[in-house]
């Protein structure tokens, strides 16, 4: 019985020290000196397509306005951020040239049409860039979710894209769960896009973009085999120079931002929230693998319980939990000592 009680009390202790190091830990991370915050983007919609009615978009979360874009590129240039491309960043991690006092990535995935014809005239008139993970074969999952509303560039295009000054990473060749697949599929995703990628653009392509949160060790291994030097996936929050960018953690640019949202996703605070949403949100993955974890995160976080988990009803619930322990520990402790 009394080994009992005492693993009972390590437990008691034990996890929410354990919460409260994980906490503070993310909190010095997001305000280290060395900070610089990587965007990430999908889709860009028209405004002016969906205002007279030629375009219907309700996709709440992966596209932003492209008027809302421009918003935040010139927030960006007015706050006095620097946007760097990936190579940039290597360059300034190797001392080759010096950090700006504040830079910033600006990162697409997938590669959409969208972002050649509304995104890329948007960076090029304030002498900004960004980066675009293309796909090379995407497969009809990828292409299907946009029907009607975009599509992903062709080869020719994603040149084009090149030609307008933004960087070409790898997304894989065809946009597939990395982590589910045999060593040989897997090998086959990673490098044969980073040799195709750079026959088509006639540069070399170092910086790679794990699609639909199939991350597992076994694909950062295999993305490192292949020679890249960043890789993000699905990990939150704001980079760190000193960081290792194969595991690069990113800040999810998305629809319902308003431009006040847009400006604190830029701040320690307000990334560190980010950050800690990002984590909680991964942690059914981490339980049950990419693919349970995916089905009960779709349930968790899918229509009808997400509200839940905004960052106004997180932290009610945390205090809620916070509640409920100091209670539990008095009720236990009054019981034993009293
Ligand atoms: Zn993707």
């Amino acid at each position: 019985m009394d080994v009992m009680w005492i693993l009972w009390d390590a437990l008691l202790v034990g996890v929410p020290a354990l919460v409260a190091l994980w906490l503070v830990r993310v909190w010095g991370r997001e305000h280290a000196s060395d900070r610089i915050p990587v965007l990430c983007y999908h889709r860009l919609t028209s405004k002016a397509d969906l205002d007279s009615g030629r375009l219907v978009d309700d996709e709440p979360v992966w596209t932003v306005l492209d008027t809302e874009f421009a918003a935040q590129l010139d927030h960006l240039q007015e706050a006095g951020y620097e946007t760097l491309d990936l190579d940039a960043v290597m360059a300034i991690k190797r001392g080759e040239r010096p950090a700006p006092a504040k830079g910033v990535v600006i990162t697409f995935d997938d590669g959409y049409e969208s972002v050649l014809r509304l995104g890329a005239p948007l960076l090029q008139a304030r002498g900004q860039t960004a980066v675009v993970y293309a796909l090379l074969q995407p497969d009809s999952y990828t292409t299907g979710q946009v029907e009607g509303v975009d599509r992903i560039c062709t080869h020719d295009e994603i040149v084009a894209l090149q030609e307008a000054g933004l960087q070409i990473g790898s997304h894989s060749m065809t946009h597939a769960i990395l982590s589910d697949l045999p060593a040989d599929k897997l090998k086959w995703e990673v490098e044969t896009s980073r040799r195709e990628l750079a026959e088509l653009t006639g540069r070399t392509v170092d910086h790679f973009c794990i699609p639909r949160g199939g991350v597992s060790k076994a694909v950062v291994d295999a993305v490192r085999a292949a020679g890249y030097q960043t890789c993000s996936g699905r990990a939150k929050g704001t980079a760190r120079l000193s960081d290792d960018w194969l595991e690069l953690p990113r800040i999810a640019v998305e629809r319902h931002h308003t431009a006040a949202a847009f400006r604190g996703l830029l701040t320690p605070r307000k990334a560190f929230v980010h950050k800690v949403l990002g984590d909680l949100r991964l942690i059914p993955t981490r339980l049950f693998g990419a693919r349970w974890g995916r089905k009960l995160r779709s349930v968790l976080y899918g229509p009808a319980l997400g509200w839940l988990f905004s960052p106004r009803h997180v932290k009610r619930l945390l205090l809620l939990a916070g509640a409920g322990y100091v209670l539990a520990v008095a009720h236990l402790v009054s019981r034993r000592f009293l």
